[in-house]
């Protein structure tokens, strides 16, 4: 059997998807960000994250190779949406919205009212990129993402890995690892939190390279 690392070298594309297990910045997240960019150093990758908190756009990685569909807790918006402005953080010392002097939130899904041009030209970027890995040899890694908004990684990920027969799939969960019917050859379930094994295979995999 080949090394994550192996087959990330022979694989054209890579698509990623970070799920609940990456949020929340816990002990070793800034570890794995790191054995993440390391696997796709030069590599053609595309990183879904269904994650607001922003750590992943303070690690190495391409922030022009990522989409954040859920938002940006950072970034600030009007909570009655009067304006489709967005802000940077501290941009608005206040956190008042300059045009109709409601308080600003999150630009998160988790915001009442969300402004979705926040996300949309990265994700269009994204559907583009997806588009191109069609017939590719594409290494698909499903990194921790659960149940609570399967429609953005999870069930796109089955179709994308179910329309590819040059596929290899990962699903690494440390409670919902079990794939879909259909996927078996292509598809490696893993029970284990994802972090956690990211950061271990690259460790295992330095040992034996060069
Ligand atoms: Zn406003």
């Amino acid at each position: 059997m080949e090394t994550l690392r192996q087959q990330a070298r022979q694989a054209q594309k890579i698509l990623v998807g970070l799920g609940a297990e990456w949020k929340g910045g816990g002990p070793r997240i800034m570890e794995g960000y790191e054995a993440l960019a390391a696997l796709l150093d030069g590599k053609d990758y595309f990183i879904v994250t269904t994650n607001t908190d922003a750590v992943i756009f303070q690690t190495r990685l391409d922030a022009g190779r990522i989409t954040a569909p859920c938002g940006n807790e950072t970034w600030r918006q009007c909570s009655r949406a009067c304006t489709k402005d967005i802000w940077e953080p501290g941009e608005i010392p206040d956190d008042i919205c300059p045009h109709c002097g409601a308080p600003l939130t999150g630009n998160t899904v988790d915001a009442e009212t969300y402004i979705e041009e926040g996300y949309l030209p990265q994700w269009q970027n994204y559907t583009r990129w997806l588009a191109g890995t069609l017939n590719r040899e594409l290494l698909i890694l499903e990194l921790g993402e659960g149940f609570q908004r399967p429609t953005v990684i999870r069930w796109p990920f089955e179709r994308t890995a179910a329309c590819n027969q040059k596929v290899r799939f990962y699903r690494v969960n440390q409670s919902f690892a079990q794939l879909a019917e259909g996927l078996a050859e292509r598809a490696v379930s893993v029970h284990e939190n994802s972090v956690e094994w990211l950061i271990r295979e690259m460790e295992a995999d330095s040992g034996t390279q060069r």
